[in-house]
């Protein structure tokens, strides 16, 4: 279990996505994770400008200067070291080594960006990626089916199969398919190992709020 996972550093590598886009990001993991992330530090790392990055390799470079509960999110496209091409170039991943998952968003712009509801898409889709590979980071499993939510939108963690469709069609159906509710099982699954936040807090402090606030 992770230490400390109430507690999220987000970090961007690279620049594609804008300040205030990251923040929107961090408002949505803080609100799908509500009952389990009480707080997001937002930061920025710098590197090189580079095509591509071992996905492993930044895991552990993220490992070392942020420790604990972090995502990272570059540009870059990110690299495995698996044979089969279709599979050498991930959306994301977690590193299960250590409490670090990142994302990449070479691949989730639609086909052109020029109008405000494009970059809302494409923010939107780096949100349920990001929510995906946070979800591992607190020990979600793939859903290897279409798992609806309460909202009738797909649970965060469905994967489907990636060569059924191609990145193009993937996206479309399984990534803008997913809401922003995790199903019944992920649920129970979190609040069985990391409880329910909200009530396990210090409740005395209510006391102090005077009567009629
Ligand atoms: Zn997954
Ligand atoms: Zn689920």
């Amino acid at each position: 279990m992770m230490k400390n996972s109430s507690e999220i550093n987000i970090v961007r590598i690279g620049s594609d996505i804008t300040y205030s886009s990251l923040k929107k990001i961090g408002d949505g993991i803080l609100e799908s994770f509500r009952d389990f992330i009480k707080k997001v530090n937002l930061s920025h790392h710098n590197s090189p400008v580079v095509e591509s990055i071992d996905a492993q390799l930044l895991t552990m470079v993220l490992d070392e200067e942020y420790s604990g509960h972090t995502l990272g999110i570059t540009d870059a496209d990110l690299k495995t070291g698996d044979e089969d091409e279709f599979y050498n170039s991930i959306l994301g991943g977690k590193n299960p080594q250590n409490d670090v998952a990142v994302v990449s968003t070479s691949r989730l712009s639609p086909e052109k960006l020029d109008s405000e509801r494009e970059y809302d898409l494409f923010i939107d889709r780096t949100l349920k990626v990001s929510l995906h590979e946070v979800g591992h980071n607190f020990g979600l499993t793939d859903h290897a089916s279409y798992k609806p939510a309460a909202d009738g939108l797909l649970c965060p963690m469905s994967r489907g199969e990636f060569n059924q469709f191609g990145y193009r069609g993937y996206i479309k159906v399984i990534v803008d398919g997913r809401g922003k509710i995790f199903c019944d099982d992920c649920v129970t699954f979190l609040r069985s190992i990391y409880g329910r936040r909200n009530s396990s807090g210090p409740l005395l402090k209510d006391a102090l709020v005077p009567a009629g606030l």
